[in-house]
């Protein structure tokens, strides 16, 4: 599979993505794509057709699926995968994924393009962020058969569809219940592979981390797919303008990966933020901002105030580092601990 040209980042922020990506597209365009053997169908080039994933009986013995959409382009190119819903709750990406389908015209396509828009499928017809058993699968990536299920069905959604098609895998998630995300990228820059990805999602902001071990970012990075999360919104709502600048930079990638027809816009300077850290509240109480997500706040800022809801005490709370608000809090009580802000900071370690 062609891997996109560190020089192709460069063109496109320096000139022009079409020119950059010519060559890539038009090697991709010489030979038609073969046919896609996948959860046993054999789908044809130019084919959009939806699959079941099977992650074993359920409840009452009867098999529960997750849907899996495969569009298979006529003309050669990578397989890009997005999951979502991995935590059940966090349907922002869902809605992406549907409008991003809605938008492709696989007659056009070069390439694949694998959506996986409810992961966590039980979970998600809970409306609840983990397993009926509690179990956040974002630290069971990347799975095992005989252990529980959510090691289980990380193991099925892995070995089965993720580790043998995907060559790119952008992973949606929002802010966990109660707290918003500005869109932005997780990724960890130190593979070159994943920064060339990341930069061709440059009107995203990166924080740069490499994840927990278990989590499917960094398993499926390890595996050898080219993988990144995007974070953005707020879990348990669909937010439109968040949804559509959220599909417009996955169309714009796809224009840059030579997958799809279309100008994409060139590139800007890509904000880094080299780590975060969170704004915890001493102790508990009514939690009130005096910020956005997105704002810059500079170390010492107030960031928002604990107020004892009974009395009259009020505490300040300075953010911790200079940096951008990547996310907020609600208003609302908290336990002693909470983060209430997590402050995006461009200081860090040494930037790839
Ligand atoms: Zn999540």
């Amino acid at each position: 599979m062609p891997i996109v040209p560190d020089s192709a980042v460069a063109y496109c922020r320096f000139f022009s993505c079409a020119i950059a990506l010519l060559l890539f597209v038009v090697s991709s365009l010489a030979e038609p794509a073969q046919s896609l053997s996948i959860l046993g169908e054999s789908i044809q080039p130019g084919v959009r057709q939806r699959l079941n994933l099977d992650y074993g009986a359920a409840f009452l013995g009867d098999s529960h699926t997750t849907p899996v959409i495969v569009a298979h382009g006529t003309g050669q190119g990578p397989t890009l995968c997005l999951t979502a819903a991995v935590h059940g709750d966090e349907i922002n990406g869902v809605e992406v994924i549907r409008r991003l389908l809605r938008q492709t015209d696989v007659a056009r396509l070069r390439g694949t393009l694998i959506a996986v828009p409810a992961v966590n499928w039980l979970a998600f017809m809970q409306g609840s962020r983990e397993t009926p058993e509690r179990r956040d699968i974002n630290r069971y990536f990347p799975g095992n058969p005989e252990n529980d299920y959510a090691s289980r069905l990380t193991h099925i959604l892995f070995e089965k569809v993720l580790k043998p098609h995907c060559d790119y895998l952008v992973d949606l998630h929002t802010a966990t219940l109660k707290r918003s995300n500005i869109p932005h990228l997780r990724a960890d820059l130190g593979n070159e592979d994943v920064r060339r990805l990341a930069a061709l999602l440059g009107e995203l902001p990166i924080l740069w981390g490499d994840g927990s071990t278990r989590m499917l970012r960094p398993q499926a990075v390890r595996a050898g797919i080219t993988a990144v999360t995007l974070e953005f919104g707020s879990a348990e709502t669909i937010q439109a303008d968040m949804v559509d600048a959220v599909a417009r930079s996955l169309t714009t990638l796809m224009q840059r990966l030579g997958m799809r027809d279309g100008q994409p816009p060139r590139l800007g300077r890509q904000e880094l933020f080299k780590k975060a850290v969170w704004l915890r509240v001493p102790e508990g109480g009514l939690f009130l901002s005096r910020v956005k997500t997105g704002d810059e706040v500079r170390a010492g800022e107030t960031v928002g105030v604990l107020v004892n809801f009974l009395g009259d005490e009020e505490v300040a709370l300075p953010s911790p580092v200079d940096g951008k608000i990547l996310g907020l809090a609600y208003d609302q009580f908290v336990l002693p601990g909470y983060g209430v802000a997590h402050v995006g900071s461009r200081d860090g370690t040494d930037a790839p």
